[in-house]
């Protein structure tokens, strides 16, 4: 599937908005590459009010749960994280599959509350990016393909007008999570 209604751009746009409303950090200094936590001062609560205002702007829902807590959820306790809370080698993998071999710090044994700060601006918008591409082909009320958005942010129908419906968050990492597990058979 995917979507090109709503670009990377435009939702980087909204993050960055997401973010100076609530941290009051300084648009210039938001990059790709800026960790949220390490650069902009982030606590975890922040990011609920950041997820809140994407999901208002983009009428998405976002995912609650990180990819860690989805693993033990499905694979078991301690298949993510071992009895003193730090990494796996399976979770590793799994990381490094999802986030990219170049993020240097993810290692087995690291302590799972060094995991917040490795989530960047880049790694909130791919994950924006994978709901929005689960845009379905046809409107689930009427059932036209003709899916439009006038300010490149919203999507709805251009037949009926009902707002686009995409896949939770959740969902979509579980969905992966069991992709992924098809291909590596790693637990
Ligand atoms: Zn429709």
């Amino acid at each position: 599937m995917g979507q090109n209604l709503v670009t990377e751009e435009k939702v980087f746009g909204e993050l960055k908005k997401a973010v100076v409303e609530t941290l009051r950090a300084d648009e210039n200094k938001i990059k790709p590459e800026t960790s949220l936590i390490k650069d902009l001062g982030a606590e975890s609560l922040d990011f609920l009010d950041i997820n809140y205002r994407l999901e208002q702007a983009l009428g998405i829902k976002m995912a609650r749960h990180f990819v860690l807590e989805h693993i033990e959820e499905i694979y078991g306790e301690g298949t993510a994280l071992d009895e003193n809370g730090q990494l796996t080698d399976k979770a590793v993998a799994v990381l490094k599959i999802r986030f990219g071999e170049n993020v240097a710090e993810l290692r087995p044994g690291m302590d799972m509350d060094e995991i917040p700060a490795l989530v960047t601006a880049q790694s909130m918008v791919s994950g924006v990016m994978d709901i929005l591409d689960s845009l379905p082909e046809k409107c689930t009320k009427c059932g036209a393909s003709s899916w439009k958005s006038e300010d490149g942010v919203r999507v709805k129908c251009g037949s009926c007008g009902e707002a686009a419906e995409y896949a939770n968050g959740d969902d979509l990492i579980k969905a992966w999570l069991t992709k992924v597990q098809e291909e590596k058979k790693l637990f």
